[in-house]
């Protein structure tokens, strides 16, 4: 651990994506909060590449809060890997990461802190207790994934917990040493089945603007939680086809039956339905087969999820500093 991860007592890591309607109420609202817990702090904002105002904003607070650092990635790189930016940027002695639209309460951060010192965890989960704020599809969509990733990736996942957590720094070294190329912090955190506690909480509307969740990157995290932690799909294609091989040798039967007994030519509705389900029952296997080969696809290549483009903790040094080309985490 270097001299740096000792002076700094907690980091505060926060994704955020053309967030400029929220930010000037998630500053008001977390700043004295920090202040309060009385340890030195930063805050590491990772704007992932926002294309509004929210670069020029985070410029503008830091002035007043020298807490305030702002690691922007050159382009919009998703929710999980700004989230590895902050991670892996971070120097303090727990780290903290939490959304930037006030969905999580920040009071809630200096209570993880309390509980990860008093009780000597690693972990501190925010569980969230009531999503009665959220949209109907959203809480039927949401339960679903954590019935499936429970099943899934066992029950050490508690069930409603995002990606409002508290880390030690052990927890996160241990991370930073995973070669995971597409990480889900959320069953990522849990399979490392370090001490961990939970604060709970209720979850409040978005404090302004949209959800930077489209139908498209919830399915994207889904396909990667499923296929980063489970061979479980796999299975299901081995299951499906001895499940249709059985099927075939029933058919198979009535076929020679049918021969012997001379009543062969009505067939075509049955050969019709049996040709179409093996061909879907195969694409379906192909598909399945497709993502976990994308997967190691994705791994041999090791391409980084993110490039930075700047960290205001280089700023000092800027011009010599190469850390400004880092692409390579
Ligand atoms: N976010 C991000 N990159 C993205 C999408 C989202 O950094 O590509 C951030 C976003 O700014 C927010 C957090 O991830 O801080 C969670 O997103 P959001 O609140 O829109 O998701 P929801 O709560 O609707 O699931
Ligand atoms: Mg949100």
């Amino acid at each position: 651990m270097t001299s740096e991860h000792a002076e700094t007592a907690l980091s505060v890591v926060i994704p955020m994506y053309n967030e400029e309607e929220a930010l000037p109420a998630l500053i008001a609202r977390l700043r004295p909060v920090l202040d309060g817990i009385g340890v030195p702090y930063e805050v590491v904002a990772v704007d992932d590449g926002s294309k509004d105002k929210t670069a020029e904003l985070l410029g503008d607070f830091r002035h007043a809060w020298p807490e305030l650092r702002v690691v922007r990635l050159r382009r919009n790189s998703g929710h999980q890997a700004a989230l590895t930016a902050g991670l892996h940027r971070a120097v303090g002695r727990y780290v903290a990461s939490i959304d930037a639209d006030l969905q999580d309460p920040p009071e809630k951060i200096p209570e993880m802190l309390d509980l990860a010192l008093e009780r000597q965890l690693d972990i501190v989960y925010g569980v969230r207790n009531d999503r009665s704020t959220d949209s109907g599809f959203k809480r039927r969509s949401a339960g679903a994934y954590y019935w499936l990733m429970r099943r899934l990736a066992g029950k050490q996942m508690p069930a409603q917990a995002g990606d409002f957590r508290l880390l030690s720094r052990e927890a996160v070294e241990a991370i930073k040493a995973l070669p995971d190329q597409q990480q889900v912090y959320r069953l990522l955190v849990p399979w490392l089945g370090f001490p961990s506690g939970e604060v709970h909480y209720q979850r409040d509307e978005r404090v302004a603007g949209e959800t930077k969740y489209p139908l498209s990157k919830m399915i994207r995290l889904a396909v990667d939680s499923v296929t980063g932690f489970s061979a479980a799909p796999l299975r299901l294609a081995t299951w499906l086809g001895v499940t249709s091989f059985f099927a075939c040798l029933g058919l198979l039967v009535f076929t020679v039956v049918a021969y012997v007994s001379g009543k062969t030519v009505p067939g075509w509705t049955s050969l019709f339905v049996g040709v179409l389900f093996i061909g879907a029952v195969q694409l379906i296997c192909v598909g399945l087969l497709g993502e976990y080969i994308g997967r190691i696809y994705t791994a041999v290549q090791r391409r980084p999820t993110y490039f930075i483009g700047y960290d205001s903790a280089d700023e000092p040094a800027l011009r010599l500093s190469p850390a400004r080309f880092e692409g390579r985490v």
